[in-house]
């Protein structure tokens, strides 16, 4: 199981967050970080995405029959969503076509799901007697996040393929982290520079 800290919350939403759960230190996306039930639910509870009622049944109320195929939708969503976003930066008619996808997918998961209300206002919330809430409940929040979010702001990591909302003016925020890809980026330009 895969525990995350705050390193693996830094992309100013939580949609990104969890597009950022894979731990390629380039623009592969091949190491994902929540491949496994526990290191799904590790991420899901680290991440404060879930209502209490909602993790109980992520920990308990899923059968181990299901949690495979639900994991594989998680991972398609995650996957689309993200060529999706990458779209937004640089058009291509590849990452267009995921995003008609993932409106489709919005549109299914709306129709599956309630209007309850939230604090001041209402939200979308999957029906939780459908097994596949999990995954439109990710869905949803993508909803949100498109609807509802400064889409100017959104960055990708010039090193790898971690997203974040850019907080700076100008150019801004170029890495993910300085920790990890600022750092080794500045590492390749100094031994560029002394050679
Ligand atoms: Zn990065």
């Amino acid at each position: 199981m895969i525990l995350f800290n705050d390193s693996a919350f830094i992309g100013g939403h939580t949609v990104l967050d969890f597009l950022n759960t894979v731990e390629d230190q380039d623009k592969q996306r091949n190491l994902n970080l929540i491949a496994d039930w526990s290191s799904f639910v590790a991420w899901a509870q680290a991440a404060s995405v879930f209502s209490q009622a909602q993790m109980e049944i992520l920990n308990n109320g899923i059968p181990n029959s299901e949690r495979v195929g639900l994991l594989l939708e998680i991972q398609e969503l995650k996957e689309t969503t993200y060529t999706a976003l990458d779209g937004i930066l640089s058009p291509e008619t590849t990452k267009n076509i995921a995003f008609g996808k993932l409106e489709y997918r919005i549109q299914t998961a709306i129709s599956d799901s309630s209007l309850v209300s939230q604090g001041l206002g209402f939200k979308w919330e999957p029906k939780s007697e459908s097994l596949n809430w999990v995954v439109d409940f990710f869905v949803l929040l993508i909803e949100n996040f498109l609807c509802h979010t400064d889409i100017t702001k959104l960055r990708v990591c010039k090193r790898c393929t971690w997203m974040f909302l850019n907080s700076g003016r100008g150019r801004g925020r170029q890495w993910c982290s300085m920790k990890t890809c600022g750092n080794r980026a500045k590492l390749v330009s100094f031994r560029e520079r002394n050679q």
